[in-house]
């Protein structure tokens, strides 16, 4: 039988397999995705070891992503300039590896009408989705600040997205700066654990900080759907996103590799949705 499965080190709480299993079966293919989790050491031996054993490809999460960029034979242009991999396709003997985690962050959002192209994004965070983020939304053609507490991560970020962005259109601020480029913002972005089940509680806008009525603001946490930044957003009438749209949408773009088939959009977000509410 061919396989399919997320490598990631833990990955027992992953809705890949949920998300997958049914558009497998939507489509008509007798496939099976499955949750592969492996410690860091093991990820060489691990990636070499699974087309022998029947997988097609693999969608990689934390903390392999980086890793994984160095351990397969070609790379997209999007994987190679992010230096992070969320997807490997074993085709022909060779192994391909590309990152959807961004163009699923910009294809969420224009599949709710918003372009990206010229509006001013400010992003709260600057770890590994924020990086995706980033870099999906400057090839986009749009302007970006990002926001982190330690201010020196977010300066790394800027550095290593320079290459691939207009000089103009990165930027960084500190904490202080906030309301000032929320004001300017026409999509607030949340790419901070905060407001996560299990991560640190709240919402990443200090209280009496509120989006414009026509901000868009995407919260990437995903558990719970509803966070506490959305629910301010929404109470400010601001337009919202949240994480699952993002996710459906990564998994989407990983599925269309893999299968070649168009992934039934409806049947993926509603077997993640169940699955995150533990149906
Ligand atoms: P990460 O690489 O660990 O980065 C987290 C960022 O948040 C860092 O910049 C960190 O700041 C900041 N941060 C952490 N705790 C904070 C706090 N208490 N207050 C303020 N800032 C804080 O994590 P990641 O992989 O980017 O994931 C971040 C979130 O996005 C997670 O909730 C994850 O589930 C979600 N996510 C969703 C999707 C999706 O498809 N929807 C995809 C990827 C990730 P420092 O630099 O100061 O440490």
């Amino acid at each position: 039988m061919t396989k399919l499965g997320v490598i990631g080190w833990p990955v027992g709480h992953s809705v890949s397999p949920a998300m997958h299993n049914a558009a497998l079966q939507a489509v008509g293919l007798g496939w099976q995705y499955v949750a592969l989790p492996a410690p860091p050491a093991d990820l060489p031996a691990t990636l070499a070891a699974l087309p022998g054993r029947g997988y097609r490809g693999v969608n990689v999460t934390i903390p392999h992503k980086v890793a994984a960029a160095s351990l397969v034979d070609d790379l997209s242009t999007a994987a190679r300039e992010m230096g992070s991999v969320n997807t490997i396709l074993w085709q022909g003997g060779r192994s391909f590896g590309d990152n959807t985690d961004g163009a699923g962050f910009l294809t969420a959002l224009q599949a709710q009408g918003f372009s990206a192209q010229g509006c001013c994004a400010l992003i709260l965070g600057a770890g590994g989705s924020a990086r995706a983020v980033a870099y999906a939304l400057v090839k986009a053609g749009a302007l970006v600040s990002i926001c982190n507490r330690t201010p020196a991560r977010a300066e790394d970020l800027l550095h290593s997205l320079a290459p691939f962005a207009p000089r103009q259109s990165l930027s960084s601020l500190p904490t202080e700066g906030l309301a000032a480029a929320l004001a300017g913002a026409d999509l607030l972005v949340n790419t901070t654990p905060l407001g996560m089940a299990g991560g640190p509680p709240g919402s990443p806008l200090p209280a009496g900080l509120l989006p414009r009525r026509d901000t868009w603001v995407f919260d990437l946490v995903y558990r719970p759907e509803e966070t506490p930044l959305l629910q301010q957003a929404r109470a400010a009438g601001a337009a919202t996103l949240g994480g699952l749209d993002m996710l459906v949408q990564q998994g989407a773009l990983s599925f269309a590799l893999w299968t070649g088939q168009t992934p039934p959009l409806h049947v993926m977000a509603a077997a993640a949705r169940a699955a995150l509410r533990g149906e």
